[in-house]
């Protein structure tokens, strides 16, 4: 057993979760992947990704996805390096052409915008903004030819519904990061659905992967062949050639495209996207509900509709420090449930992603209601 480190408090055994890995990204990476990893990936990690085997499993990552998005035939799975992070800059120069118009409500939508803003080839975006805990109304706007909404804002653990606003020539470009594979889409309603790995899909980060619309791969061909200066990196249409032929531009991080495979297989098995969105909404109807339960914890997300099932945030009074309860946890092998860093709240913050046993989810309320009580008898707070 762990020591409690500096508070001393060690839990006991029986109440902790049987694995402690509440992050919201990276986030709990199954040790049955893990081990695959070790045994079968073993003939793939340190071999050529132009050659068969890391092809056929980019191939199967491109399959997975079809399959848990249904996806539409003319829609494509497109994928290469750099994250999330990097398809913002990518859009910025691929998929946005004049105006887009960006629906901001913490950190994530936030630096979208702010890269947008600061592209010297784009017009002054709209800018849709509430402040963090709520959720913003975008608006059809005959100035844009693309909004850009996230699913899920991180930060906060504020989701958001996705249906499509204005005509065709409009683009719906929508950073389903920590949603993608543990919320439903409908994937009609979006042209260019982006995410990283090392959310739902339980593996490690490093990659991009984007659903392209007809319309997106449209815009995208001409944008990268216009006159417009786009970096041979950030060329979309460039992914788009390797990713039919199951290749990435450059080198990919193979152990990451592994335990995704591992883990699109593994919750198509289950029953695919609606079987994970239900096993997430109830790790979340659990951890809300017991916030609800307790006199110290609330949810930080007023309205009960827009509260994350895949990332939850619960506001502490102030007679406990969320900061030491994250501390105990972590001292006793129950990390990363600290909030977002810049949003500064008396807060934890909980992944619930398909890949956390909603069991304990459970297990974690009841050892932090533990950690509480001896908080407050030894006086810490
Ligand atoms: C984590 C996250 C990102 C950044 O992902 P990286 O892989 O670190 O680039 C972007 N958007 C959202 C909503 C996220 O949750």
């Amino acid at each position: 057993m762990t020591t409690g480190g500096g508070s001393g408090l060690v839990i006991p055994q029986h109440l902790l979760p049987d694995d402690g890995r509440f992050g919201c990204g990276p986030s709990k990476v199954p040790a049955v992947a893990l081990s695959r990893l070790s045994q079968d990936g073993g003939r793939l990690m340190g071999t050529s990704h132009r050659q068969a085997p890391v092809r056929t499993l980019v191939g199967r990552v491109k399959d997975g996805l079809r399959q848990l998005f249904q996806l539409p035939p003319e829609y494509e799975v497109v994928l290469g390096n750099g994250g999330a992070t990097c398809f913002w800059d990518i859009a910025t120069l691929a998929l946005i052409e004049h105006k887009s118009q960006h629906a901001v409500f913490g950190e994530f939508s936030s630096k979208f915008a702010q890269a947008v803003c600061e592209a010297p080839h784009l017009d002054a975006p709209e800018i849709v903004e509430t402040e963090p805990g709520k959720r913003p109304l975008p608006y059809i706007s005959s100035e844009v030819d693309a909004y850009c909404l996230t699913q899920n804002e991180t930060s906060t653990g504020v989701s958001m519904p996705i249906r499509r606003l204005g005509g065709e020539r409009q683009l719906m470009l929508v950073d389903a990061t920590s949603a993608a594979g543990g919320m439903e889409i409908d994937i009609d309603q979006t042209d260019a659905y982006y995410f990283s790995p090392q959310k739902c899909f339980a593996s490690d980060g490093g990659l991009w992967l984007a659903i392209l619309s007809p319309n997106a791969l449209d815009r995208s061909r001409r944008l990268c062949s216009s006159d417009r200066w786009v970096p041979a990196f950030l060329n979309l249409w460039t992914a788009v050639e390797n990713s039919r032929l199951d290749q990435t531009v450059n080198t990919p991080a193979v152990a990451t495209l592994f335990l995704m495979a591992e883990q699109l297989e593994w919750t198509l098995s289950q029953g695919g996207l609606s079987w994970a969105a239900a096993r997430c909404r109830e790790s979340a109807r659990a951890l809300y509900g017991w916030a609800e339960g307790t006199d110290y914890a609330t949810p930080f997300v007023a309205e009960s509709e827009d509260r994350s099932p895949v990332v939850a945030t619960v506001d502490f009074d102030e007679s406990i420090s969320a900061i030491e309860v994250s501390s105990v946890l972590r001292q006793n092998g129950v990390v990363d449930t600290d909030s977002y860093r810049k949003l500064g709240r008396n807060q934890l913050r909980i992944g619930l992603f398909p890949a956390v046993d909603p069991v304990d989810v459970g297990r974690l309320t009841t050892t932090i209601d533990w950690v509480v009580q001896e908080l407050r008898a030894g006086g810490h707070s």
